[in-house]
């Protein structure tokens, strides 16, 4: 039970002893009126103190007065008009209400922490050749070399330095078939270690570890926050004096007209405060939100607070990333064109000059490079290296000038170069002002792609993709996968500003996603209305830019996070559906004197068990089945 909870079952402990006392003495001895109500006050003061002390709160805090205005009012106005027993009943009821909240909201948040608790417990820290020390993960620092046995959960991240095997990342990623790894492999903390012994080298400590990142994030994804600012606020805000101009109508209005029983309608306006007090539906919100991003992350899919779950099932139009995201970004050497050189140095001549960059071309041309060379490299000089973004890199290589990059490059730097034609992309190579030849690579779409973009488009959403990349692999890319807008050749900045140009055509209500892989996408992905990254591990830069992130790196995550969220829209609709029918309907019979105050307060409890149970499901909510 957490504090909270703990103070409000000692309230209502305290407050029922007083209340049956106060009730007991009323009923055996004759009282006076005075003796009464004062024997009626003692419970009622010590059930009501907290709800006062709220309200006075944000009142004090300039904000707008929520479910308690409505209590105070209507119990306060029953002990006036003498309806003690009804005031104490009435707030009695409502702080059990609040109690099942509490306990429920904060259970609900322990269950998703502990089922998704992927933080390590300790470390097998290697003190010498054959000793070792078992320490708390915290206190490993980079170089250090750990030992992790079979079963055991990857403490921090590390690369691996001895002893190949499998590791399961599923709490991580969601993705269940374990990967391979080998000595160079980075593991990422969190994922475990599955069948054989292996020794690895620490990268980050515990704090900047993968493991204990994720589960930052999702404490911070507070449902109750964002729901509560974004649905139950402005629900309040339109509720609340809506509901105290009904009840004053109705203490006004039939005396002056028919009725004289001043006292009567008096006690029927109070009825109908309680009656309408929306207290068990504000627990189901955010306890649904939660649910939804509980169930989202144990899919792989993190979702940074319930306001962008509920942005998600706005999203209109899908913006994409093609490089990395929607292919899988390890392009593969197809042919190699040089002039008046081998095939293996124009290749050499490239590699070196991509050195230092991260575009997945540079990568890929490095793993090419290292995979066909035989004899070890003669030690060559690589220096004055400048990568320029959308174009490629230019480096001196052992005194000469060598560029490497796309047409758009060349025709920079004033080089004839033969036009490629065939399908893929061109990569040009230059020494000191002379052409010397391309290197043409290809990228292979995301087998999950494919799935994605059928889903978009069976449920009506608009796709479209953006590639610093040439028109005829954007073509390809795109008509292969039926997107239905292609813009090819962008510089990054171009990116940003298209983005910009779809969101100011959206209709209001209407949002736009953009989806990227988060190392070189970062800006755009902070300007959307949603940013979506893949491959969340190892990249903090996705971790921070994104609002969703998709742990494996694969875009049809997405489908998963689009499922839960309208999941989780549907879920709090009905509950408000279901909570204003039950409260018009004893709003009614409140106003015909049909109920008491005691009988009004008993059925906002059993819609709030109720609403509690629906929202439940939400963090269980299954995966898709393929
Ligand atoms: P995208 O991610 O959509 O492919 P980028 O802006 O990353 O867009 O790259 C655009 C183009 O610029 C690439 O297709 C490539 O032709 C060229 N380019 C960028 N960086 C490099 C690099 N390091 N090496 C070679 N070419 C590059
Ligand atoms: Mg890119």
């Amino acid at each position: 039970m957490t504090e909270e909870a703990k103070t409000k079952a000692i309230e209502i402990g305290a407050g029922l002893l007083l209340c049956i006392t106060a009730w007991a003495v009323t009923f055996y001895y004759r009282t006076s009126r005075t003796a009464e109500t004062i024997l009626f006050l003692l419970p009622y003061a010590v059930l009501s103190v907290s709800t006062y002390w709220d309200l006075i709160r944000m009142l004090i805090r300039r904000k707008f007065p929520d479910e308690n205005l409505l209590m105070v009012i209507a119990t306060a106005g029953a002990f006036c008009i003498g309806r003690h027993r009804e005031a104490v009943a009435a707030m009695l009821f409502y702080q059990v209400g609040k109690f099942v909240e509490e306990i429920s909201l904060s259970r609900t948040r322990k269950s998703i922490t502990e089922y998704i608790d992927i933080r390590p417990e300790y470390a097998n820290l290697k003190t010498g050749r054959n000793t070792e020390k078992i320490v708390p993960p915290q206190e490993l620092k980079p170089r250090q070399v750990i030992v992790i046995r079979p079963g055991e959960k990857i403490p921090v991240d590390v690369v691996v330095t001895l002893g190949t095997g499998t590791v399961d990342m599923k709490a991580l990623t969601g993705e269940s078939t374990p990967r391979a790894v080998r000595p160079g492999d980075h593991l990422y903390s969190g994922s475990i270690n599955l069948n054989s012994v292996l020794e690895a080298r620490v990268v980050r400590c515990y704090e900047d570890s993968t493991a204990e990142k994720i589960m930052k994030l999702v404490e911070n994804a507070d449902g109750r926050k964002a729901a509560n600012i974004r649905f139950a606020d402005r629900f309040t805000r339109l509720y609340t004096p809506i509901v105290i101009l009904l009840a004053l109508l109705t203490v006004l209005l039939p005396p002056m007209m028919f009725d004289k029983d001043r006292m009567e309608w008096v006690y029927r306006g109070l009825i109908l405060l309680v009656a309408a007090c929306p207290c068990g539906l504000m627990v189901s919100i955010p306890m649904a939100f939660l649910g939804g991003i509980g169930s989202a992350s144990r899919q792989g899919v993190l979702i940074k607070g319930g306001a962008i779950l509920e942005k998600l099932t706005q999203v209109d139009t899908f913006v994409f990333d093609k490089t990395g995201t929607l292919t899988e970004g390890v392009f593969h050497v197809r042919r190699i064109v040089p002039r008046n050189m081998e095939e293996e140095t124009l290749l050499e001549l490239a590699a070196l000059a991509e050195t230092y960059s991260t575009h997945p071309i540079a990568m890929s041309l490095r793993e090419a490079c290292a995979r066909q060379k035989q004899r070890p490299d003669g030690r060559r000089k690589v220096n004055d290296i400048e990568e320029i973004p959308g174009y490629g890199v230019k480096a001196r290589i052992d005194g000469h000038e060598v560029c490497v990059g796309n047409e758009r490059l060349m025709n920079q730097q004033g080089i004839f170069y033969d036009p490629v034609k065939e399908a893929g992309t061109a990569v040009h190579v230059s020494v000191d002002g002379e052409y010397a030849g391309y290197i043409l690579i290809s990228d292979i779409i995301r087998p999950g792609a494919e799935r994605l973009m059928k889903w978009l488009h069976r449920k009506n959403l608009s796709t479209i993709m953006l590639t610093g990349d040439n028109e005829r692999v954007a073509e390809t890319v795109a008509s292969g996968l039926k997107i239905e807008s292609v813009y090819a050749e962008l510089m990054p900045e171009d990116k940003v500003e298209l983005l910009e140009e779809f969101r100011e055509n959206q209709m209001e209500g209407e949002l736009v996603a953009f989806v990227g892989d988060g190392i070189n996408d970062a800006p755009v992905l902070a300007r959307a209305d949603i940013g979506i990254a893949m491959g969340g591990l190892g990249s903090d830069v996705a971790l921070e830019a994104a609002d969703i992130i998709l742990m494996e790196d694969e875009p049809s995550g997405i489908i998963n996070a689009m499922r839960i969220a309208r999941a989780t829209l549907r879920s709090v609709r009905q509950n408000m559906g279901f909570a204003i029918g039950v409260k018009t309907l004893l709003i009614v019979l409140a106003f015909f004197g049909l109920v008491t105050m005691q009988n009004a307060i008993a059925a906002d409890m059993g819609v709030m068990v109720i609403n509690i149970l629906n929202s439940f499901w939400m963090m269980k909510y299954p995966e898709q089945g393929v």
